[in-house]
């Protein structure tokens, strides 16, 4: 079983996240979301809210897990038994910052970080881009997909 975790804050899930795993789907037979716990960050969303828009996103993909894990990405892939790490690249800021932790993870685990670039109508969307547009009360609805309803 070729298994591959997506970790990160989805806070919340762009459409940006939502390409790159689409994409990803033909390339294993399994994805966890995996959503990460930092107490250093404050999120706008609870865990919850992240968890049930991104399986809302995926209700109808059998491939896709969403859970979340505390501890180094590598002690959980080890854990669930994945051998690669899937992430997205949107820019240079992206690939300097990737490439330091991929290769400390491939060092430290051997488990290989496979990089999707991101597709040029998404590539400017950002999680944190979103919370600002929401904070500001703008048009966030473009940015995210449907299943990203915000409490009134
Ligand atoms: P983190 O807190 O780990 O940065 P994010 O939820 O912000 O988590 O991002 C998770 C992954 O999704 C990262 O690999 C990031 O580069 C990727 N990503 C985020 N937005 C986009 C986008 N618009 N296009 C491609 N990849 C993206």
């Amino acid at each position: 079983m070729k298994r591959a975790v997506f970790p990160g804050s989805f806070d919340p899930i762009t459409l940006g996240h939502e390409d790159i795993i689409t994409r990803a789907l033909p390339l294993f037979d399994e994805i966890i979301i995996a959503i990460g716990v930092n107490s250093d960050k404050k999120y706008m969303f609870t865990f919850a809210e992240r968890m049930q828009f991104i399986r809302d996103t995926f209700k109808d993909e059998v491939k896709i897990k969403v859970e979340t894990y505390t501890g180094l990405t590598i002690d959980y892939c080890k854990k669930v038994d994945a051998k690669f790490m899937l992430r997205g690249l949107r820019n240079p800021a992206d690939f300097e910052f990737e490439k330091a932790i991929a290769q400390t993870n491939r060092k430290l685990s051997g488990i290989d970080t496979v990089f999707l670039l991101t597709s040029a109508d998404t590539s400017y969307i950002s999680s944190s881009i979103v919370r600002d547009v929401l904070r500001n009360g703008g048009s966030f609805e473009i940015l995210v997909p449907k299943s990203v309803r915000v409490k009134k």
